[in-house]
């Protein structure tokens, strides 16, 4: 099976150079897949692709003029996907459901302490000779209220985690668990959850119905202060919003793994150029605002798992056409 490999960084070409099926060839592209950079490939057999790449339908369409057959994510979310499209054309669509759960759940958790215990800005003092404690004010975790929202893989490892630091957990999921019931976690509508939450966690996916869940009206309803923490997807929050919110100072502190325009800026050294993102530009000058580039994933781990499941799922695929990790449209 000839593989091309779009959005290829160093340690995507490491990972998935060693231990390949002998079945597999593969091809490495440092361009991100969208409508420009689809006719590379025309000549495979299936393409992987990560979270900003664009597998729109037009996208679609020029990989099904191809002999494209398989579309290997090699993440979780496929949220970029035309799902529709892909299933219209004959394309089968996989990903790789779970690969740590405890990788995303642990960043989130170090989010949550870097932001209000500020090791980030007290290590840039210190290195400068600054050993001053003015502006590094925290406050216990121990018995604040905080509400995950989406309460699936990740979301039950933050809970786990989270709750060693004796909080009060609020959890409010679409379809809520009866296993996390068990574990005595309390389920609560979004309102209550907003409006007695000291730290908000979002691990749900990204749909039609969660884009902006994090808008104006959501967050006129939360406490005032309120931590916000996106390890999920960046439209989950609308950004605008947020910085009306820490601009008023009803939200209290902001930590993204990922943002809603992460797409042109994100994996990419940029550190020469001019960020013509004005929004991203004016959420990085709040002292209270921390955001790193989607690596709530990035443990060893977490890598080593993407690459067997995503080479186990294109090879089942090859073989028998059917594969555990399909994506498909609901029936
Ligand atoms: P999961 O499918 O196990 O859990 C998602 C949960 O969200 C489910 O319980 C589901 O019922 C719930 N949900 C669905 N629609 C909802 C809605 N409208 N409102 C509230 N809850 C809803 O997924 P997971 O493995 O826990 O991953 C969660 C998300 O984390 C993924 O969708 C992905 O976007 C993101 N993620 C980010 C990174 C990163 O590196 N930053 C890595 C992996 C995953």
């Amino acid at each position: 099976m000839k593989l091309a490999v779009f959005s290829t960084k160093k340690w995507v070409k490491d990972a998935f150079t060693s231990n390949t099926p002998d079945s597999i060839e593969q091809t490495f592209f440092e361009a991100r897949l969208d409508e420009e950079t689809a006719p590379l490939a025309a000549d495979f057999d299936a393409i992987c692709v990560f979270v900003n790449d664009v597998v729109n339908a037009a996208v679609i369409d020029t990989l099904a003029k191809g002999k494209v057959k398989i579309i290997a994510l090699r993440c979780a979310g496929f949220n970029n996907v035309d799902i529709h499209k892909a299933e219209e054309k004959g394309i089968k669509v996989c990903r790789v459901p779970a690969y740590s759960p405890y990788a995303v759940a642990e960043y989130a958790l170090g989010l949550i302490l870097s932001l209000n215990r500020k090791y980030h800005r007290a290590h840039a003092r210190v290195r400068e000779g600054n050993f001053s404690l003015d502006g590094l004010l925290g406050f216990d975790l121990h018995e604040k209220t905080v509400g995950v929202i989406g309460t699936g893989k990740i979301g039950q490892v933050f809970m786990d985690v989270i709750s060693g630091f004796g909080v009060r957990v609020l959890a409010y999921d679409k379809f809520p668990s009866d296993a996390v019931r068990e574990k005595g976690v309390e389920y609560v509508e979004l309102e209550q959850l907003y409006r007695e939450s000291d730290i908000i966690s979002l691990h749900c996916p990204l749909t039609h119905e969660t884009y902006h869940l994090i808008n104006d009206y959501a967050i006129r309803s939360m406490k005032s202060g309120v931590m916000l923490i996106n390890t999920s997807r960046g439209p989950l929050i609308n950004s605008n919003a947020v910085i009306n919110g820490l601009k008023s100072g009803k939200v209290g502190y902001v930590g993204l793994d990922v943002y809603e325009e992460e797409g042109d800026l994100f994996f990419e050294d940029l550190s020469d150029e001019v960020i013509q993102d004005d929004t991203f530009v004016r959420l990085q000058t709040f002292p209270n605002v921390l955001i790193t580039s989607h690596q709530a994933f990035f443990t060893r781990e977490a890598v080593d798992n993407i690459k067997e499941t995503t080479f186990s799922n294109l090879t089942d695929i090859n073989r028998t056409g059917e594969s555990p990790n399909l994506v498909s449209l609901p029936k």
